[in-house]
């Protein structure tokens, strides 16, 4: 996949993984000669994503066609956001970064993870509120900390926005969610979520903060709850989001949260 990226995109992505990761490959975790990069397997398996996709969700779309083109799945069902972005297709060593920010090295990666999402998402406006994904207290006590807060709280430093991470609460855990169908994934999640914090998305435009997007129907829950609280625009911005070969591909997910 790597042929296929434009040299323009990814010389400043490159330049941003070889700035802070550290001196063994995230992905294998080979040594490599230089500080802070990835071993040249690991980056010719990096699947950066960008046009042609679908104007609402991202999805890769196999034509160049009209920028607001959609793809079918969004016309047939269309998603409660306005827009999803990712960096990143999810598999091979970006699903090795996602673990990695869950195990270590927080603030190196969560900060190069956001620097790819913010090339992926394109402009954020200056009046945008950065809201993560909330992880339910359980998972917290567990883990000690929310990998989408950590990436919300770079977007909003890097970018200068507003962030407000107790926008959304996780009001019940949702079980893990491996071999669902889309449909069971949304059953699954709906009422998952409440606006705790109106007065912090009203009328304002939304910028939804996950690691990674897998059905879409973790980010629909808290988009649909951010609208009626009175959101706005709610786009979505993930590091890495599975596309459909690649969920047959990685087995996926285990992640969890979506
Ligand atoms: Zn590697
Ligand atoms: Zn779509």
């Amino acid at each position: 996949m790597a042929t296929a990226i434009l040299p323009v995109l990814v010389a400043p992505l490159k330049a941003a993984f070889d700035l802070v990761l550290p001196p063994r490959c995230p992905g294998c975790g080979e040594i490599v000669d230089g500080d802070d990069r990835f071993c040249a397997g690991c980056f010719a398996q990096l699947h950066f994503l960008g046009s042609p996709q679908c104007a609402r969700c991202g999805d890769p779309l196999p034509h160049d066609i009209d920028a607001a083109a959609e793809c079918g799945a969004c016309l047939a069902d269309p998603p409660a956001f306005d827009r999803a972005r990712a960096a990143l297709a999810y598999g091979g060593p970006t699903r090795q970064v996602v673990l990695a920010l869950k195990h270590g090295r927080r603030l190196h990666l969560a900060r190069l993870m956001a620097q790819a999402m913010r090339r992926a998402g394109g402009a954020i406006p200056d009046d945008a509120v950065i809201v993560p994904v909330p992880a339910h207290r359980w998972r917290l006590w567990r883990r000690g900390f929310n990998q989408a807060a950590l990436l919300a709280r770079q977007l909003a430093l890097q970018g200068r926005h507003d962030l407000a991470v107790d926008a959304l609460e996780r009001i019940k855990p949702t079980p893990m969610t491996k071999g669902l169908s889309r449909r069971q994934r949304q059953k699954n999640v709906a009422g998952a979520f409440r606006v705790a914090r109106p007065d912090a998305v009203h009328g304002r435009h939304v910028v939804l903060v996950d690691d990674v997007m897998t059905t879409g129907a973790t980010v629909s829950a808290c988009a649909v709850k951010l609208k009626r609280a009175g959101a706005r625009h709610v786009e979505v911005l993930t590091f890495a989001r599975t596309l459909r070969d690649w969920q047959h591909a990685e087995g996926m997910t285990g992640h969890g949260q979506d």
